[in-house]
């Protein structure tokens, strides 16, 4: 007997029902963009291994197990993306993207980490992200922070605040490793496990831990804004400054630090408040170093990256109107015959050409099993298509019961119907719509 084949674990299906939603979040973000002139870029699922290691850093989780990486026919060692920055930095150098240009891209699609499946932590998730290239002022920190704050307020997403932090140059974070260590050392033995081995490898992220009693531990630490020099102190100043200007509230959350080793200066997180553990919907921050790391000339840059995951799932637990909303179908086309049908196809043609949604019943049905599924559908208007009106060039028009008070109204009046001549249905319909 064969077994039964299912999707891999923490490999989602987005059913049709849900698929409204996501078309819905899709969109609201490539109007923003464009308004904000971002110009999509589109990259490859697979990249080399090399990319991603050199990138993201090799102590980080998502490189030293996370990644789902194997070898192709030719041995060459791949991987399927687990974000989409690196491959933007690789894509813009390839290409000359970076060479004497400023460039506002963005992406969206899917990324792989092979993590433990639960509420919004997948293994195939997606992401809609925002890059910047050739900006060192925090100018453009604030253009994007404020263009997520633009995607939620045109979702209708609620209660998600903004964290910010500085992370300074490398040389302020190097001093600051040095103060946390020396502290946490103190501590060593409290530490989760994980903790005491980041404590060599990748102190900075021992601040993101998740763990009660490392968390306690931390309230003590040294902060790193202490280790920032002038000038950072002063673009972090100069950045509350632009988005207080702009109306987007943050808080300064000095223990911020990202999953991800190539940050430095601005980092931040948009976090959604009664979430549970993933709350985190977006993040990101700067990175000037990631071009020149990869083999191109230095090149200032700062994005994010968003979860629409975990951003569908919180606008459909807040009932967010533009997820919950569904576009039914307006009118649907009843007929009976092979010639009736014909002409309710070329109707059905015309007025989705006009923007109309239209249903048009295909198969058999009687007239009654036909009705029944046009108030079923959600439409409010049918139209019939019958021998006799066949005849006379004329189609019948009828409004129908809304599905949500189908049972309230009862029957559906009997003088709610005309008759409309073919060359004047579409005027007609667009005016009962
Ligand atoms: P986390 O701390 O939750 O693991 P991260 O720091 O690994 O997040 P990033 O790499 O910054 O996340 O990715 C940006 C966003 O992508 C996250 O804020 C989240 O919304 C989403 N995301 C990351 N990993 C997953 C996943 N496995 N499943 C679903 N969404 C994810
Ligand atoms: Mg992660």
């Amino acid at each position: 007997m064969s077994s039964k084949l299912k999707a891999l674990r923490g490999m989602g299906d987005i059913l049709p029902e849900q698929a409204e939603a996501w078309r819905k979040v899709e969109s609201v973000c490539a109007d923003l963009f464009a308004s904000y002139g971002y110009k999509q870029i589109r990259t490859p699922v697979l990249e080399s291994t090399a990319l991603f290691a050199r990138s993201i850093g090799e102590e980080t989780d998502i490189v030293s197990k996370e990644m789902y990486t194997f070898k192709d026919r030719n041995d060459e060692n791949v991987t399927l993306r687990p974000e989409g920055t690196a491959s933007c930095v690789r894509a813009g150098i390839e290409h000359g993207l970076f060479y004497n240009q400023l460039q506002r891209l963005w992406y969206i699609g899917p990324m792989f980490r092979y993590e433990r499946p639960q509420k919004g932590r997948y293994r195939q998730f997606h992401q809609i992200g925002v890059e910047t290239y050739g900006w060192h002022s925090v100018d453009i920190e604030a253009e994007v922070l404020g263009l997520t704050q633009a995607i939620w307020q045109n979702l209708g997403l609620r209660n998600t605040n903004l964290e910010i932090n500085s992370l300074g140059s490398s040389q302020a974070r190097a001093a600051f490793r040095e103060r946390l260590v020396d502290y946490l050392s103190d501590y060593k033995d409290q530490l989760d496990a994980d903790s005491q081995r980041r404590l060599s490898s990748n102190p900075l992220r021992i601040l993101d831990s998740k763990v009660a009693q490392t968390q306690e531990i931390l309230v003590g630490a040294p902060s790193i804004l202490d280790c920032l020099d002038d000038s950072d102190k002063q673009d972090f100043d100069q950045l509350q400054q632009y988005l207080t200007a702009l109306n987007v509230p943050f808080v300064v959350n000095p223990r911020l630090v990202r999953g991800l080793d190539y940050y430095n200066n601005t980092v931040f997180e948009w976090v959604a408040q009664d979430f549970g553990a993933q709350a985190t919907v977006c993040a990101g921050g700067r990175y000037d170093g990631l071009v020149e790391q990869l083999g191109g000339a230095a090149t200032p840059a700062f994005g994010f990256a968003l979860g629409m995951e975990r951003l569908i799932q919180l606008l459909q637990e807040q009932e967010a109107s533009s997820v919950t909303h569904t576009s039914d179908p307006q009118v649907y086309i009843v007929s009976m015959g092979a010639a009736c049908r014909a002409k309710a196809l070329e109707i059905a043609s015309e007025l989705t050409r006009a923007g109309i949604r239209v249903l048009t019943h295909c198969g058999e049905g009687s007239l009654k099993n036909q009705f029944k599924k046009a108030d079923k559908s959600g439409s409010s208007l049918a139209i019939v298509i019958g021998e006799s009106e066949l005849e006379m060039s004329v189609a019948s028009l009828k409004t129908l019961r809304r599905k949500e008070n189908a049972v309230n109204q009862g029957q559906a009046g009997q003088n709610n119907q005309v008759e409309v001549p073919f060359n004047q249905l579409l005027d007609a319909v667009t005016n009962a719509l």
